[in-house]
C-alpha cells in the first residue's frame, strides 16, 4: 500500500542533514550551555550558531531570538508577557488564530483584560476597516497570524502593524506556518514579536522561538536560572535548537524551489479536483487570495471531512480535516465559520498540505483514489438514505 504524507502543515519529517547536525549533541557532546568549562562553552557556541541561523531565516538579529520549547509556548509568552506589561485593556486577536493564541488571550481576562476577536471576510482576510474601528478603544496587544494553518491565507501584516502601532499597542504575529513557505522578514513586517517553530520546516519537535523587538518589556512565563537573557529560564534543549538552526538554513537555501515545487503540485491537484467537480460539487476555501503555495483546503458536498480523511488513511494517504493540529474535536473548523462558511459545508473540510518530497506521480495516484473513495462514500450515503 502507498504511504504518502500530505499533511505538512501539521508537522514535517526530520531532514537527514538536520539529524546529522543534532546527533553529536545527543551522543557525545553533553555540556550545559551555562557551564564555564569546555563542554559548556561548546554547547553555548552551538546554541549561538543556531541562533544566528534562525535569525538569518526570518530577517531578524540574533539578539532578537528567544528560544522556547514549541510555538505554543512562544505564543503564550507573547500574549501573556506583552499584554501583561500594559495597563489592562483589550487584547485583539483575529477570529482565525490557532487556539494557542486565543486561549492565552482569554486567560488574560482573569487579570482584567478584555479579549476581543477581529473579524475576517469570506476570503479569510482580516477586515482592516473593522480592526481600525476596534483600535479606537484602548488596546494593549493585537495578534494576527501571518499565514493560516488551514487555508494558507496570508494576511496584510505590515498594514495591520502600522495601524496597531498608531494606536500605541503591541503587535504580535504567529508566523509558524509562514516560515520556510514564503519570504519572511521580521524587520519589514514591523511587528514587535513573531513566533516560529522548528517542526514545520523539517526540524525537530521541541524547539521554537519568539523573535522579539529588544525595546519591548515582556514578563517571562518561566522564572529560574535566567537563560535566554532571563526571558525563558530552563536549560536549553541543545540538540533540538541545533536542529532548528540547521533546518532554518536549509529552508533559506531551498525556499525558491520549495515554492515552485509545492505550488505546481497544488495546481495539479486542484485541476484534478475540478474533474471530480463534474460529478460532485467541490467548494474551495481561501483560493481567491494570496495563500501559502503548498496548502489546499476544500469540501466535497455531503461528504464528512472526518469520514473522508479516515477513508483516505485506509488507502495510505495522510491528509487532515478542518482544525487539524489543535485537538481531536469534530466541531466544524472555527476558521471556516469565521469566514461565513455554512456549518454543514465546513464539516466537509479537508486539508491537503504538500511538502518538498512529494511528487507529481503521488498527486496523480491520489486523485484517482480520492475520486474512488468519494464515489464509494456517496453510494454508501445513498444506500443509507
Ligand atoms: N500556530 C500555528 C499557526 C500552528 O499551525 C501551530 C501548530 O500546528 C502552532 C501555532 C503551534 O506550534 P507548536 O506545534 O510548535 O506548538
Amino acid at each position: 500500500m502507498n504511504n504518502v504524507y500530505f499533511d505538512h502543515n501539521a508537522t514535517t519529517a526530520l531532514d537527514n542533514a538536520v539529524l546529522e547536525a543534532m546527533l553529536p549533541w545527543m551522543r557525545t557532546q553533553s555540556g550545559n550551555p551555562t557551564s564555564r568549562h569546555l563542554f559548556g562553552r561548546s554547547a553555548r557556541d552551538a546554541v549561538e550558531h543556531a541562533r544566528a541561523q534562525v535569525a538569518e531565516a526570518c530577517g531578524a538579529y540574533s539578539s532578537q531570538v528567544i528560544f522556547t520549547s514549541c510555538g505554543t509556548e512562544a505564543n503564550n509568552f507573547a500574549i501573556k508577557g506583552m499584554a501583561g506589561h500594559k495597563p489592562a485593556s483589550q487584547i485583539l486577536s483575529s477570529a482565525i488564530e490557532h487556539p494557542c493564541v486565543t486561549r492565552p488571550a482569554i486567560a488574560m481576562q482573569q487579570q482584567g483584560f478584555i479579549s476581543q476577536q477581529i473579524a475576517v471576510n469570506t476570503d479569510g482576510k482580516v477586515d482592516l476597516a473593522k480592526l481600525k474601528q476596534q483600535l479606537t478603544a484602548p488596546t494593549s496587544l493585537v495578534s494576527v497570524m501571518l499565514a493560516n494553518n488551514e487555508t494558507g491565507v496570508i494576511q496584510a501584516l505590515a498594514a495591520i502593524a502600522e495601524m496597531t502601532r498608531a494606536a500605541s499597542a503591541f503587535i504580535h504575529t504567529d508566523a509558524v506556518q509562514a516560515l520556510g513557505k514564503m519570504p519572511l522578514n521580521f524587520t519589514d513586517l514591523n511587528v514587535h514579536a513573531m513566533t516560529i517553530s522548528s517542526h514545520k520546516i523539517h526540524g525537530p519537535q521541541g524547539a521554537a522561538a519568539l523573535i522579539l523587538d529588544k525595546r519591548v518589556d515582556i514578563e517571562p512565563l518561566l522564572h529560574g536560572g535566567g537563560q535566554e537573557k532571563g526571558l525563558r529560564s530552563g536549560t536549553e534543549n541543545v540538540a533540538a535548537i541545533v536542529g532548528f538552526g540547521a533546518a532554518c538554513e536549509l529552508a533559506v537555501t531551498n525556499q525558491k524551489s520549495y515554492v515552485s515545487h509545492t505550488q505546481a503540485l497544488r495546481e495539479q491537484f486542484e485541476q484534478g479536483l475540478l474533474h471530480i467537480n463534474n460529478v460532485l460539487k467541490v467548494t474551495m476555501f481561501g483560493n481567491n487570495v494570496t495563500r501559502l503555495p503548498n496548502t489546499s483546503f476544500f469540501a466535497i458536498d455531503n461528504i464528512e471531512g472526518e469520514t473522508l480523511v479516515m477513508a483516505l488513511d485506509r488507502k495510505g494517504y495522510a491528509v487532515a480535516s478542518g482544525s487539524a493540529c489543535s485537538s481531536d474535536s469534530t466541531e466544524p473548523s472555527h476558521v471556516l465559520l469565521a469566514m461565513g462558511v455554512n456549518a454543514d459545508i465546513a464539516r466537509g473540510a479537508v486539508r491537503v498540505s504538500f511538502g518538498a518530497n512529494n511528487t507529481t506521480a503521488q498527486v496523480a495516484e491520489f486523485l484517482v483514489t480520492l475520486n474512488n473513495e468519494v464515489l464509494r462514500l456517496k453510494q454508501l450515503t445513498a444506500i443509507a438514505a
